[in-house]
């Protein structure tokens, strides 16, 4: 059968993301040229065509911000959170009403597929503000006899793979929760950020209270060993996390880790299995596969192995990749040339370590960063596609017997932050979600977000939750 449909271009227009040629510091509540004087490109990974210039903040720029912040603070945290929350629905309103220019920027500047940004990434970024709005008049009930406080300022870093909506969850319970903020978002990636700096001043939320600056990881670093923040969220790598927990240690600050993962992705031969390989395929190849939670790792039991494995590539063989501007794309382009670069490395390396690729037939545009569909067979635990996370499109295959040893080999990672269960059999899935080491388990679907449901990691995967109520506990003091 054909799997390709010849479908008709569907492409969105890029006239709706109003850009201007240059940003700005959002610091104070106004656009502040960069003391450093120094700005830097983001660019389309799509076609490599610069979108803006935007500042990079430099030590003084840095400072500046964190003072804001701490002025802001004071006035802020006495507002009555019925006050607060006024101001955080308003924002999450905002970004509703101008869900289409957050959509295109963010596949813009980053690469997804306009069809994730639109329906899963902003639609999401404005339920967290939402949901921390409803908060904000009623931490004392989400902490019942206790004393609850709010930590100060905060400074927050996060990555290019879901840019506003890891703003979101950043900004959102830290304001509900009578905090001030300095957010960085990721160089590759800043645009939609600068874009809710925007809608903030409209919002009228007082002066300072939110202050949003770019740079890159010299910035990033600058924040996190500043005196004033209390407290440091990060999402990121977990390099980079390490050295964000030493300088909170050193700082005495508060921390939640968000940090990268290697999910197991579990398929049992009583799983239903044609929406097991739909959730396969969400799974690794969701976001080009640069999703921190991202079933990278697939076992399938012996059993239903070989019907698995050609549903699978069937399936892959119809995914569309190209233009992220197409409504008809499923996969679009990688975020950067160096992520591509190290997606590619991996790629090697499982040839040499020995595993069989597969990557079905499909022209790839001429300009810009992608790659195909990827999976691997054959795979050995030790193998390091089957213990690093790759952040990119490629997918490693094993097969297990039993429960115990699929625990095992599930558990066998340094990370702990997400896994999926297929089975018919809830006493199955109830088993694996106490036994395997991750902080969310999906069973019989695969990355679904709420805001209401938590999510953090274990071990090299981090620590601290974000979302729901175990989200505000990261932001008070109690
Ligand atoms: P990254 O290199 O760690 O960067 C994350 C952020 O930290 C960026 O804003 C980056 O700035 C900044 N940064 C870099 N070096 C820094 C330093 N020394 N001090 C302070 N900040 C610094 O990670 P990434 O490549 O952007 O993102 C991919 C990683 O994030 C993956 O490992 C993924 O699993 C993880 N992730 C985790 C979650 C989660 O919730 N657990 C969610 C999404 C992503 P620049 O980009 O400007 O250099
Ligand atoms: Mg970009």
């Amino acid at each position: 059968m054909d799997n390709h449909w010849n479908l008709s271009p569907a492409a969105e227009s890029a006239e709706i993301a109003k850009l201007k040629p240059k940003y700005e510091l959002f610091i104070n509540g106004n656009w502040q040229e960069p003391k450093s004087k120094k700005y830097f490109k983001t660019i389309n990974p799509a076609n490599e065509a610069m979108l803006a210039k935007v500042a990079e903040a430099g030590s003084e720029d840095v400072d500046a911000a964190f003072k804001a912040a701490e002025t802001a603070f004071k006035p802020w945290n006495k507002l009555s959170g019925a006050e607060r929350g006024k101001y955080i629905y308003r924002i999450a309103r905002m970004i509703q009403e101008r869900s289409r220019e957050f959509a295109v920027i963010e596949s813009l500047d980053g690469g997804k597929p306009i069809r994730e940004s639109r329906d899963i990434d902003i639609p999401l970024a404005a339920a967290h503000f939402f949901y921390y709005a409803g908060w904000a008049d009623k931490l004392q009930y989400a902490f019942p006899n206790k004393k609850i406080q709010s930590i100060g300022v905060a400074a927050q870093i996060i990555p290019w793979n879901f840019p506003l909506l890891m703003a979101a969850w950043k900004i959102a319970p830290a304001l509900a929760c009578g905090n001030t903020v300095v957010l960085k978002p990721a160089e590759t990636t800043p645009l939609t950020a600068l874009k809710l700096a925007e809608i903030i001043e409209e919002s009228g939320l007082p002066k300072g209270v939110v202050n949003i600056i770019t740079g890159a990881g010299e910035t990033g670093a600058l924040m996190t060993n500043h005196s004033i923040p209390k407290k440091l969220a990060f999402t990121g790598s977990t390099e980079v996390g390490k050295k964000i927990y030493k300088a909170a240690l050193e700082g005495n600050k508060k921390v939640t880790l968000e940090l990268g993962g290697k999910a197991a992705n579990i398929i049992f031969d009583d799983a239903p299995i044609d929406a097991a390989v739909e959730g396969i395929i969400n799974g690794i190849y969701f976001n080009q596969g640069h999703v921190c939670c991202a079933g990278s790792r697939l076992f399938v039991q012996e059993s239903v192995y070989e019907e698995v494995l050609s549903k699978l590539k069937k399936r892959m063989d119809s995914l569309i990749v190209g233009d992220p501007m197409d409504k008809n794309t499923d996969i679009g382009a990688i975020n950067s040339a160096a992520q591509l670069k190290t997606i590619e490395e991996y790629i090697k390396i499982g040839k040499e370590e020995g595993a069989e690729m597969y990557q079905p037939e499909c022209d790839l545009p001429k300009n810009g960063n992608w790659c195909k569909p990827t999976l691997f067979t054959n795979v050995a635990q030790s193998n390091r596609i089957a213990q690093e996370e790759i952040f990119g499109p490629v997918l490693a295959i094993q097969t297990f017997r039993t429960i115990d040893e699929v625990i095992d080999k599930a558990n066998n990672t340094p990370y702990g932050l997400s896994a999926g269960v297929w089975t018919d059999k809830g006493s199955k899935i109830f088993q694996l979600t106490q036994a395997l080491n991750a902080g969310v388990v999906w069973a019989n679907t695969y990355n679904k977000f709420d805001p209401t449901s938590p999510f953090g990691g274990y071990k090299e995967s981090g620590f601290g939750r974000e979302g729901g109520v175990h989200g505000l506990g990261a932001y008070l003091k109690y």
